[in-house]
């Protein structure tokens, strides 16, 4: 038996900005029997405050054919002096020092080699953070179909295409995909143009006007059925597997009406170019909300006989949420990724309350509450994490998701439905396009409520546990009333509060 590793807890800071990145432009296709991706970036870099003369980029598990310098106006590419630090991370040498007043841009050809990464001697890569999917038939399921599909969160997006692959940088994309005429397309942003080849391939042209974490970059590609839907002026699409197309908008119709009450709600208008969601088979969780593409795991796919059983609203929701909570405002290092899931659980309430009313959206808080109680007999943390050891294994908990999004149920009623609303707005439209932690989202419920919370933030956000009580009462016929002792009995501390009830 292998022995198990022990990972030291230890204290994980955001990444240091030292190079911004500010724009990414790819160029990908793919060897479908290898199962690589055949790319080139152009990326645009600025330092973030002190000159530079040096960039690391993370790029894992890459052939690289070329890095350069790209050439300003009519001047060439210069090449660049590089090491690649354990196939890992790229520690390239500018050709000179650069001040913050100015970009540069650094083209990269490359074949990334996410099954080779899968073998990497660090041990640290499997299937479930290698990046970069091709799916295809196999003995087991010889109907299974081609798809390729990407999965960034949390340091995957360096699997496929070279960037500074952490949650505080915030960059532009442009990505021409090239494919077999058969297969769509689907990327951030809008769908610009669609070449064909003279080769029979086509070449799709994807663009995102705006900024977002490279964590969030996705491609799909597939055999898919696009059902076309709206809302307001911006495409709202559905893929699926052709024989799903009869049931897409059964199984993903409410979107458009997501999207009217959660700009209305919150205050922030969707911010996004469109939004399209697209099942993937064998996907490694049930979502993902890459920017205005969020890809599902294939049980979405359901017929209408089977949606009578009910829908998949919540995890609908849930991604549709993350557009404001991860994708608009991102968490600023994994150790704040409550910022993005104890929002998004809460954004399931939000659409239950108002869809199917309080009743329902309760019931589903009680199980976010069981799934936290179950989770919490094994462990105990802070929903705000500093120390941690390995963010995929320890952050993405019922600690992150169910008790924050109970704990932001909690606050709203402390606090108020109006003064809750208006904080959260104050806090989206402060940070757009841009990250946040904790205490930006503590300053914005002080700032509206005119309240120090810190009482409230460290003890629900920053420290762990939860009330454990035992409740007993008395009843006094002569007098005619009830005692009802609540005792608060967990370890850290004890007090006893006593309500007389008539
Ligand atoms: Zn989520």
């Amino acid at each position: 038996m292998p022995a198990i590793e022990v990972l030291p807890t230890i204290y994980q800071p955001a990444l240091r900005q030292i190079n911004d990145l500010r724009h990414t432009r790819l160029d990908v296709r793919f060897d479908w029997d290898k199962k690589h991706l055949i790319g080139k970036a152009v990326l645009t870099l600025q330092p973030h405050f002190y000159a530079v003369d040096s960039l690391s980029l993370d790029a894992k598990s890459f052939d690289i054919h070329s890095l350069e310098l790209v050439g300003v106006g009519t001047k060439p590419n210069v090449p660049l002096r590089y090491t690649y630090r354990d196939s890992l991370v790229l520690d390239i040498k500018l050709d000179r020092s650069y001040r913050r007043d100015e970009t540069y841009q650094i083209a990269v050809s490359y074949t990334a080699q996410p099954e080779r990464l899968v073998n990497h001697p660090s041990g640290r890569f499997h299937y479930d953070n290698k990046g970069l999917y091709f799916i295809m038939p196999d003995s087991l399921n010889p109907s299974k179909p081609y798809q390729i599909w990407t999965q960034g969160e949390t340091f995957s997006s360096s699997c496929w295409f070279p960037t500074i692959d952490a949650p505080n940088q915030k960059t532009t994309q442009e990505i021409t995909i090239t494919v077999a005429d058969k297969y769509k397309t689907l990327s951030n942003g809008k769908l610009i143009s669609s070449t064909a080849n003279p080769d029979g391939t086509r070449s799709d042209y994807w663009k995102q006007a705006l900024p977002h974490a490279p964590y969030l970059f996705t491609m799909a590609i597939g055999d898919y059925a696009v059902i076309k839907d709206k809302w307001r002026d911006i495409e709202v699409n559905y893929y699926v597997e052709p024989p799903y197309a009869a049931s897409a908008r059964a199984i993903f119709g409410n979107t458009p009406d997501m999207l009217t009450f959660f700009s209305q709600r919150l205050g922030v208008d969707f911010p996004w170019e469109k939004y399209s969601q697209a099942v993937v088979r064998d996907f490694i969780a049930g979502a993902m909300e890459n920017t205005s593409a969020t890809l599902f795991y294939e049980r979405l796919q359901r017929d209408e006989r089977e949606l009578l059983e009910g829908n998949d609203d919540d995890i609908i929701a849930h991604e549709l949420f993350h557009h404001w909570f991860g994708d608009l405002v991102t968490c600023e290092s994994w150790a704040n990724l409550a910022l993005n899931e104890s929002f998004a659980t809460y954004g399931e309430y939000l659409w239950f309350e108002h869809k199917y009313g309080r009743d329902e959206a309760d019931a589903h808080l009680n199980k976010d509450l069981r799934t936290y109680l179950s989770e919490a007999e094994q462990k105990q943390e802070p929903i705000i994490r500093y120390y941690y050891s390995n963010a995929d294994d320890d952050l993405f908990d019922a600690h992150s998701y169910q008790k924050g999004g109970r704990v932001l149920h909690m606050l709203r009623y402390y606090v108020g439905d109006e003064a809750f609303f208006a904080a959260i707005a104050q806090y989206l439209k402060a940070h757009s396009f841009k990250t946040a932690e904790i205490n930006d989202l503590r300053m914005a419920f002080e700032s509206v409520t005119g309240e120090d919370l810190n009482w409230f933030f460290d003890q629900w956000m920053m420290s762990k546990g939860h009330p454990e009580l035992d409740i007993s009462y008395n009843v006094d016929t002569t007098k005619g009333y009830a005692a009802v002792i609540i005792q608060q009995t967990q370890a850290q501390e004890k007090s006893i509060s006593i309500a007389y009830q008539h």
